[in-house]
């Protein structure tokens, strides 16, 4: 506790408000007696995080194996609760198609994964996809694996919504305020925002890609990546609606391809994966797409998908933390009084409010059974070690 009248005291501080900070501070306000604190940059909702972009994929049937799949179903069961609490729609039950070449080995690990934990699935062989789901150029040797539980989630919304039934239950948070460092003592953790000075016995570390600013010590384990999304207009736009339409994965020639389906009553999200080089910190963002990247990446749409206009209706760029071998870092760091979630590596939307309650957990009794072993700090160094 601080004596200084001008330091605020909490039990909890969450650092960035984004993806997982919003679901840590959901899962802490359901715990009476704990004082909460949000601490955001940006203002509620924003566009500068790794969760912009209107749309984002839930798949049960994880194709980056097994280990992930408890979690993702805990996930599901935590975003239906929030749509249950919040009255809003979240999680989009359209389904999750995924449309490759027999074979493929992203289709081989997610059929793995299906029968590892029985999930719902159908399984489409080529003239089944070609009936069902006309939107896609199917190729005979291609397959389409259907997630039922599958869907498509509502970023902004999901975000907002965590952050507002936690402050309905008591938690505050901070916005525009940026925390420039922590400093741990034997007592808890000072924490210097731009706007005074905060006490708390833990702190929740969920800054996304600006991790390594108030963490520099994790600076070997991640760096940063750029995506790229892309919006394309189809000339039918009725078969591209949420009722025909999963979210879907397209692996077609060894160029990967992701998308939603039509939101805006207009437009369809198509993405095929534009590459980019890693970089250091969110301000290195390339600050376009080349029109050379974006006439490949319409060739690319069109290919797949033969009733979209080549030509974007709409893109932007984003960035998301990553670890060398795309496994997020999950854990407490120092004397254990700072527990931090990053590197989610292009992946971490759909796992966010189990992964909310994991720290939830590890910042109010130090353990969690949601934890797996591969997301700690010593697993990832022992893998790097073992790569090198
Ligand atoms: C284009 C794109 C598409 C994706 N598609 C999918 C998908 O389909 N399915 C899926 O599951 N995942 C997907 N992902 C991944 C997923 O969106 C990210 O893994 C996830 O959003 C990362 O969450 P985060 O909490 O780590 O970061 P963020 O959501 O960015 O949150 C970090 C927050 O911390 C704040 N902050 C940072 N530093 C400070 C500071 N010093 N002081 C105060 N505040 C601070 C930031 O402003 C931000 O609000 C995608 C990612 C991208 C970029």
């Amino acid at each position: 506790m601080s004596s200084d009248s001008t330091v605020t005291d909490v039990d909890v501080a969450v650092i960035g408000v984004g993806t997982m900070g919003s679901m840590a501070l959901w899962r802490l306000s359901r715990r009476p007696g704990l004082r909460v604190l949000g601490i955001e940059q940006y203002g509620p909702a924003h566009t500068h995080g790794s969760f912009s972009g209107e749309s984002r994929l839930y798949r049960a049937a994880a194709k980056e194996g097994q280990l992930y799949i408890p979690a993702l179903l805990e996930a599901r069961r935590l975003w239906q609760e929030l749509e249950a609490e919040s009255g809003r729609s979240i999680l989009l039950p359209v389904g999750a198609l995924s449309v490759g070449p027999a074979g493929h080995q992203d289709l081989e690990s997610t059929l793995r994964s299906i029968r590892a934990y029985d999930l719902p699935h159908r399984l489409l062989d080529a003239d089944g996809l070609r009936a069902e789901f006309p939107q896609f150029a199917v190729r005979a040797e291609d397959i389409g694996i259907l997630d039922e539980l599958g869907g498509g989630l509502r970023p902004e919304v999901a975000v907002m919504t965590a952050t507002e039934q936690a402050v309905a239950a008591g938690a505050e948070v901070r916005y525009h305020t940026e925390v420039l460092s922590l400093a741990e003592d034997a007592d808890g953790v000072t924490v210097t925002t731009s706007a005074g000075t905060v006490r708390a016995a833990r702190v929740v570390v969920t800054a996304g890609s600006w991790t390594t600013r108030v963490l520099p010590e994790l600076h070997s384990l991640l760096h940063v990546e750029a995506y790229a999304l892309t919006w394309f207009m189809p000339r039918h736009i009725d078969r591209f609606t949420p009722d025909r339409l999963p979210v879907f994965m397209r692996d077609l020639d060894g160029v990967h391809a992701f998308g939603a389906p039509s939101l805006d009553g207009y437009s369809i999200k198509m993405c095929p994966k534009i590459d980019w080089d890693p970089i250091d910190h969110p301000s290195q963002l390339p600050a376009r797409i080349t029109p050379e990247q974006l006439a490949w990446a319409g060739e690319q749409a069109q290919r797949m998908m033969p009733d979209l206009v080549p030509d974007p209706v709409r893109w932007s760029i984003h960035h998301d933390s990553v670890t060398p071998d795309h496994v997020p870092v999950i854990d407490r760091v120092g004397t254990g009084r700072i527990v931090v979630a990053a590197g989610m590596s292009g992946n971490g939307f759909k796992f966010a409010p189990a992964y909310g309650a994991v720290l939830a957990d590890l910042a109010t009794e130090g353990a969690s059974p949601w934890q797996h072993p591969m997301f700690t700090l010593a697993g990832h160094l022992d893998r790097a070690g073992a790569a090198v």
